[in-house]
């Protein structure tokens, strides 16, 4: 298994960091966990295309997760050349997002499909909404998600990915709560969320605050893998964000609470799993 992470930014535009978004690759199988901001350009760069998606994961629906998820459905049709529907699964209103990006492009369809003879179908897509369990995928790979907490944001989900007796969970956005507790138990990548509380908790701007009740800040996120027992804790969507390459703080902050290896992720920061694959 192989783990890149795409974009590891939040909200707010990072000339260094895209949207929130995780590749997950197994076998022959690319999951991508979140479209947010770029995540086709990183996708690109990670040597992925659009057509080669196994499925899209959707954690929740904070813009920041899924304003590419547009990008994601176009490029996938146009740049494949048998009708291939794109997997999405996420919490309940998925559906409703998605057929709301579909009504957008309509006027974009209807120019593509005037224009080229052997596009005749609209991009096709296939919704599978969940809260909690085994997610069944129209093909191969083991994924069961269960609920997070990110209130008010409601419902939210993690992932856990399972192949060949390894294990990746992906928890979005979420305080500690114990479907993610279950969702990690065990795995050898934990790839979380964290915020950097300490620093937030200084800055005088109350919007910026709000962000520090419903994220894991570096601690919470470090004490959920060490109580899940992970062996490797992947920290993403750094708010405020550091410059690439100088997480070494928050690497110091979580190997306080989680005795495993952690890692502070920039965009294309890949792990791979067990570590001797390549
Ligand atoms: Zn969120
Ligand atoms: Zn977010």
């Amino acid at each position: 298994m192989r783990v890149v992470t795409l974009g590891t930014g939040s909200p707010l535009p990072d000339p260094h960091r895209a949207g929130p978004s995780t590749l997950v690759t197994l076998g022959n199988h690319h999951l991508l966990v979140d479209c947010g901001r770029g995540v086709l350009m990183r996708l690109a760069a990670a040597g992925v295309g659009a057509g080669q998606l196994s499925a899209v994961l959707i954690t929740h629906l904070h813009s920041d997760h899924l304003t590419d998820l547009n990008d994601v459905i176009t490029t996938r049709w146009i740049s494949t050349f048998e009708p291939t529907p794109l997997v999405v699964v996420g919490p309940p209103g998925t559906r409703a997002v998605v057929e709301a990006i579909e009504s957008m492009l309509r006027a974009d369809t209807a120019y593509r499909l005037a224009h080229h003879d052997d596009l005749t179908e609209p991009p096709l897509t296939e919704v599978i909404e969940t809260v909690e369990g085994p997610v069944n995928l129209p093909i191969g790979p083991s994924v069961t998600a269960a609920p997070t907490d990110h209130r008010p944001v409601e419902p939210s989900i993690g992932f856990r990915i399972e192949h060949d007796g390894h294990v990746v969970a992906l928890a979005g956005d979420t305080v500690p709560c114990a479907g993610l507790d279950a969702l990690a138990t065990g795995a050898d990548v934990l790839v979380h969320t964290a915020i950097r509380s300490d620093v937030i908790a200084n800055i005088p701007i109350a919007r910026l605050n709000d962000v520090t009740d419903y994220h894991s800040s570096i601690e919470q996120a470090a004490g959920t893998a060490a109580r899940a027992g992970v062996r490797t804790l992947v920290l993403t969507h750094h708010v405020p964000a550091h410059p690439p390459g100088q997480g070494d703080e928050v690497a110091a902050i979580a190997s306080r609470v989680f005795p495993g290896r952690v890692v502070v992720a920039d965009d294309l920061t890949t792990i791979d799993i067990p570590e001797e694959d390549s």
